[in-house]
């Protein structure tokens, strides 16, 4: 059975990067494995359904590690890299449209490109993390070997895991047991 997505993050941005992720033992945990998984997460996270091929799949994982690449950079201070955001922009360029009236007086818009790119919702949401979020507010889970993103969208601005439930607990048990094996070898 495949692994249920996590929409943990408060970004769907982030969520998609999120569709990979790492498993207890720190082992990398693929939940895009085929073209219908992309289409599956596409209409679970209330984005335009799109067609489930195959290049749908590669071009998925693709945009996904420019995605990352992109909040890497981002969160870290540094430019944007040339690929990953070329990628992003490419994408993006899909979306363009001239404004038109009809006679019927409403305004149209009227697509530059006959068909836009399948996954521009996911290249405008990430736009829109990048672009209009604040970055100190974007972190990697503290979990010990974890690989997930969010956007601390908490009062107090002090989230620090994906998941109470996953790695919250597992820290505090940890940390509870390093207490008391300290105290066990004191004693
Ligand atoms: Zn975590």
């Amino acid at each position: 059975m495949s692994e249920p997505f996590l929409f943990i993050a408060g970004h769907p941005a982030l969520d998609f990067l999120n569709t990979e992720k790492a498993d207890d033992a720190g082992e990398r945990v693929e939940l895009l494995a085929e073209p219908e998984s992309v289409a599956a997460w596409l209409r679970a996270s209330g984005m335009h359904p799109v067609p489930a091929d195959d290049s749908l799949l590669s071009d998925a994982r693709t945009l996904r590690d420019a995605v990352r690449s992109l909040v890497v950079a981002w969160t870290s201070d540094t430019p944007a890299p040339d690929e990953p955001l070329a990628l992003l922009n490419c994408i993006l360029a899909t979306g363009a449209a001239r404004q038109q009236m009809a006679s019927d007086f409403t305004g149209q818009e009227i697509p530059v490109i006959p068909a836009p790119h399948p996954l521009l919702p996911l290249a405008l949401s990430a736009l829109n993390l990048l672009t209009r979020h604040d970055k100190t507010l974007v972190r990697k889970c503290a979990g010990t070997g974890c690989v997930l993103w969010f956007l601390d969208t908490t009062k107090n601005k002090r989230r620090r895991w994906c998941r109470m439930e996953a790695c919250g607990n597992r820290e505090k048990v940890s940390s509870h047991y390093q207490r008391h094996r300290k105290l066990a070898d004191s004693a």
